[in-house]
């Protein structure tokens, strides 16, 4: 029988993941099932269980059940630990397990894919939502010289640094920061199509700015960063690739190529 998988969100329509993880079940010859499962906002676990009760092999998980995820996980691997929020789902012994591959994904993109090496650069993140909980501890796994945290509510940013201080060198963006060799827009403001203003930031000519958020045009984030004179932009596509292929890795235990999907975005 084909193996069922799928991803859970509300809204769900707009993803990729089907199709992304179609053309790694193709690349090693597997004849897979990936559906879209909009679950309703107060019925996740039902439809969880009954997705894995009825078969399913592995799930993946977005917006906005990433926290309900972890919390219905009986075991949760490391990255799903640290970040308290699960985007991969799969049985094992008979047990739910929650793992998190969004903060590799942005890692493998920026290192692999884009030969920025982590390690001891000085790095601004913007924002303190979901996403910056995924990347967090996984960026910090590169030794930087030091993550500095930027957030609207500046409460929420204070939460992350105290959250993550024991895994590496993290702290409050403040007016005393070093230009900065990295800036991730971890904000949702590209989906509203609101402006961060950059102006105030510390950069150079060779910093690098990234958006998490990705779409055909140059985000409202990365048109202002070139407005500013920045010219290493880069959106989430690449991120969105590599965590879907960690995930593929953790169900069949095989790394799918990712550079066709990576060069041509659909
Ligand atoms: P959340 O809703 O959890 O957090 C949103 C964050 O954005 C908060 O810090 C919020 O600030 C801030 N924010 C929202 N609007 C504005 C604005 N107009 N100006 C300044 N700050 C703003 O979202 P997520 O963390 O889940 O997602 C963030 C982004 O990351 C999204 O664009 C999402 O698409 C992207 N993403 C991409 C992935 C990929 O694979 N490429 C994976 C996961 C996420 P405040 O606290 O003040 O409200």
């Amino acid at each position: 029988m084909m193996e069922k998988y799928a991803v859970f969100g509300n809204p769900i329509n707009h993803s990729k993941s089907p199709s992304i993880h179609q053309h790694f079940a193709e690349q090693i010859g597997k004849k897979i099932s990936y559906e879209t499962i909009c679950s309703p906002l107060d019925d996740f676990a039902t439809n969880v269980h009954n997705f894995f009760k009825n078969g399913g092999c592995g799930a993946n998980v977005t917006v906005p059940f990433k926290l309900a995820a972890f919390e219905l996980a009986e075991f949760k691997n490391n990255a799903a630990q640290m970040t308290k929020a699960a985007n991969t789902l799969f049985i094992q012994n008979d047990k739910l397990i929650a793992d998190n591959t969004d903060g590799i994904g942005l890692v493998k993109d920026l290192t692999i894919n884009n030969g920025f090496n982590i390690k001891d650069k000085n790095i601004l993140i913007l924002g303190a939502g979901g996403a910056v909980r995924g990347i967090t501890a996984a960026l910090l796994n590169e030794s930087p010289k030091l993550l500095s945290i930027k957030n609207r509510t500046k409460i929420k940013a204070e939460d992350i640094v105290n959250d993550f201080t024991k895994l590496g060198p993290i702290k409050l963006y403040d007016d005393n920061s070093q230009e900065f060799d990295l800036i991730i827009n971890a904000t949702s403001s590209s989906l509203s199509n609101d402006k961060l203003d950059l102006h105030d930031l510390p950069y150079h000519q060779q910093t690098i700015c990234y958006d998490l958020f990705y779409s055909d045009e140059l985000t409202p984030f990365l048109q202002n960063a070139k407005e500013q004179g920045i010219n290493q932009c880069l959106d989430g596509w690449g991120m969105l690739v590599e965590q879907a292929a960690e995930s593929f890795n953790i169900w069949h235990q095989i790394r799918p190529q990712t550079t066709y999907l990576i060069n041509n975005r659909f």
